[in-house]
């Protein structure tokens, strides 16, 4: 139970190494807050400084208003909950719960009762008296959880806990995660993970690391319907949101971009007078897109398609981009490969940016 502040955090390793700078977070209780951001960014960095595994370089931590810059880690109050789940082979899960309670000495009777009380809410009353061995991979992970559940931490962190289970076993383990939560609202858990539908399912709040910092945090659907920046556009949704070069022409409370040969897109983000001729990229995802007889947003042929039964992925050359553009239209459609598509977006869901920054955030 506890809130996090950090300000101007920042790292450098080994004097030389700069990985992260200004990371400025109010965490509040009860919230669980996931870092996502490219592999290298300094997700785990961030987390091992909370937990006090790393120095903080300079900035500060405070959990519940007190300073932890250099407060050892097993008196901050935090549970980390690592990828691999080293259980002991030789203690039933019983003994493998209460191990770290007994090394502190803790009474009989209370280390009972921790342990019923995790056990109940990670559904492993009927497994406690099973050796690891004879426990499924996700029973194993709980056991894992379960470990840092009795030790009653203020703050749960976990690196990529799901990172090592095959594709069945992660979901199954995700909804555990999320249940866990739900049965224990009060704690406040970090979670990094570079997992799209970890993130948006299981995150009150998502933390985009970039560029050695927070590039933007918000809700799930609040970075989902409004990035501040191409980078958060085409991190956040899968596949990644189209960008197509235009300029502005009409301005007001709508804005109409004109993207060259004929073509131009409506968008629902207001812009000024002043913004007449600015060169924009528009931001379409792939979801988002339909065909239309009137005037396409983006007209090509459709080089590959991939049918996933549910979604059609389309694949579209177009002289408006370099890359291809991808459309993904529910259900399945047969034939269109080789076939000319005329697309476009409804102004709601069409996006503007100028040199990175998205004009909703100016
Ligand atoms: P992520 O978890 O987002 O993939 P990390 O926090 O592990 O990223 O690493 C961030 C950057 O810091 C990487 O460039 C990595 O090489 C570097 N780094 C991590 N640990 C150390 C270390 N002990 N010494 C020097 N550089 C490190
Ligand atoms: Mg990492």
């Amino acid at each position: 139970m506890a809130n996090l502040k950090l300000v101007d955090v920042e790292k450098t390793y080994g004097g030389t190494v700069n990985v992260l700078n200004n990371v400025n977070l109010d965490i509040e209780q009860g919230e669980l807050i996931v870092f996502v951001g490219p592999s290298g960014c300094g997700k785990s960095t961030l987390l091992r400084m909370i937990a006090g595994l790393e120095s903080i370089t300079s900035g500060t931590l405070d959990i519940d208003g007190q300073r932890m810059n250099q407060v050892p880690p097993s008196q901050r109050g935090i549970a980390m909950v690592f990828q691999s789940y080293a259980l002991y082979p030789h203690m039933t899960v019983r003994e493998n719960m209460a191990f770290a309670l007994k090394l502190a000495k803790k009474p009989k009777e209370e280390i009972d009762a921790a342990i019923d009380r995790a056990a109940k809410v990670l559904q492993l009353d009927q497994y406690l008296d099973r050796l690891p061995k004879a426990l499924s991979g996700g029973q194993r992970q709980r056991v894992a959880i379960g470990r840092s559940i009795v030790r009653d931490p203020k703050v749960y962190l976990f690196d990529e806990p799901l990172s090592n289970l095959d594709a069945a076993l992660r979901v199954a383990t995700r909804i555990e995660i999320a249940k866990l939560k739900e049965a224990m609202p009060q704690s406040t858990m970090i979670y990094v993970t570079h997992d799209q539908v970890e993130a948006m399912t299981l995150a009150t709040r998502i933390v985009v690391l970039a560029n050695k910092g927070v590039a933007q945090v918000g809700t799930p659907l609040e970075l989902y319907e409004t990035p501040n920046s191409e980078f958060v556009a085409q991190f956040i949704g899968s596949p990644a949101m189209n960008l197509v070069p235009g300029e502005v022409i009409e301005t007001g409370a709508q804005t109409v971009v004109d993207l060259g040969d004929g073509r131009q897109v409506t968008s629902a983000v207001p812009t000024t007078e002043a913004d007449k001729g600015l060169k924009v990229n528009v931001g379409m995802r792939p979801e988002d897109l339909t065909a239309t007889d009137g005037t396409a947003a983006i007209t090509g042929s459709v080089n590959y398609t991939e049918e996933l039964g549910e979604v059609t992925l389309l694949y579209i050359d177009s002289p408006q981009s370099d890359e291809a553009l991808l459309a993904k239209l529910p259900g399945i459609h047969k034939g269109l490969r080789g076939s000319t598509v005329a697309l476009t977006a409804v102004p709601e869901k069409v996006h503007l940016f100028a040199n990175g920054t998205s004009l909703l955030y100016r």
